[in-house]
């Protein structure tokens, strides 16, 4: 099993690109087998989830046709993390590679990863040179969204999305991880084993649609933000303190002036929504000691092929 290698790919209705997909990938493996860099029993896992286009059929024509396809198909529709995380529990290979369906991410720097990982490295990340195949907002909103995360002390590779090479050592680690609300790419840099980095272009999506619309980009955002950091927490007590300190001031001058009519309605309209505010945020955590101890599981497989 030394060289075993095992692309892992969540679906949600891919029927416009999975065959495109699965024919480059299948060339790639090929030839990375019959240069004796991966071992024969290399595989491509997909991670159905829950798809209610032809995605299924279509890998089922491909699981027919070799065993080098495998597939673990979800029941519902549970999310990428939850798929990546899958494929992370279920398979057992000396090394996995996490790839989007679409190939945005370019799939031809996967000989480099291994080679990398042979030379030592139990995570190689792919990391984004340009963006300038995303849409203006998109790029923008992400940007901002790594910035702030960094601001707020959450250690993030930028521009690395969910293209990486982990080890077997490191598919252990994660392993253990058993929080509800994934947020892979944090997880990844807490585990701590020696990384590198990898650059290539992000290209646009060929076929079909984004899945990620912009509410769950909001609320994928705000996962990340809340599982690995209380700084927003902390800042509820700051602007708690700075409120405290301008209600003193004003009291003060309040002795002196009391027509300021128009100065404390303002006032108390904005108190009054920091507190809303606050009490959103404090919720937000409310809600993930929820979901965690609930302890629901994160998915549900219905069938698994040639794993
Ligand atoms: N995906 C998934 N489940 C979902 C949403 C997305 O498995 O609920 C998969 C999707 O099929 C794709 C990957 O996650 O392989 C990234 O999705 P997409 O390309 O739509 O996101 P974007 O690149 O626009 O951020
Ligand atoms: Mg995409």
């Amino acid at each position: 099993m030394d060289n075993k290698i095992t692309i892992v790919i969540p679906c949600f209705n891919e029927e416009a690109v999975i065959s495109n997909t699965l024919d480059n990938l299948l060339f790639l493996l090929q030839k990375l087998i019959s240069d004796n860099i991966i071992s024969k029993d290399s595989q491509i896992c997909i991670i159905n989830d829950g798809s209610t286009d032809k995605t299924q059929e279509i890998i089922d024509k491909y699981t027919k046709e070799t065993n080098q396809i495998a597939y673990i198909k979800f029941t519902n529709n549970f999310g990428q993390q939850a798929a990546f995380m899958a494929g992370i529990k279920s398979v057992n290979s000396s090394a996995i590679i996490t790839l989007d369906a679409d190939l945005q991410d370019d799939y031809t720097i996967i000989p480099d990863m291994i080679k990398k990982y042979k030379e030592g490295y139990d995570i190689v990340y792919g990391v984004r040179n340009k963006r300038t195949s995303d849409k203006f907002f998109k790029r923008i909103t992400s940007e901002m969204f790594y910035n702030f995360m960094n601001l707020i002390g959450v250690k993030l590779i930028n521009n690395h999305a969910d293209f990486r090479l982990l080890s077997s050592n490191a598919i252990k680690l994660i392993r253990q991880f058993n929080e509800k609300t994934l947020f892979l790419r944090g997880l990844v840099t807490i585990i701590g084993l020696k990384s590198c980095n990898l650059y290539y272009d992000r290209l646009p999506r060929k076929n079909g649609k984004s899945k990620y619309s912009f509410k769950k980009m909001i609320s994928f955002s705000i996962d990340g933000m809340t599982a690995f950091s209380s700084f927003p927490l902390r800042f509820i007590d700051f602007i708690g303190i700075l409120m405290l300190l301008s209600s003193i001031l004003l009291i003060l001058y309040g002795m002196f002036d009391f027509s300021f009519k128009i100065l404390i309605v303002f006032i108390l309209l904005f108190s009054n929504s920091l507190i809303l505010i606050s009490l959103g945020i404090i919720g937000e955590y409310i809600n993930k000691i929820y979901i965690e101890t609930k302890n629901r599981p994160l998915y549900f497989i219905e069938k698994t092929t040639n794993l």
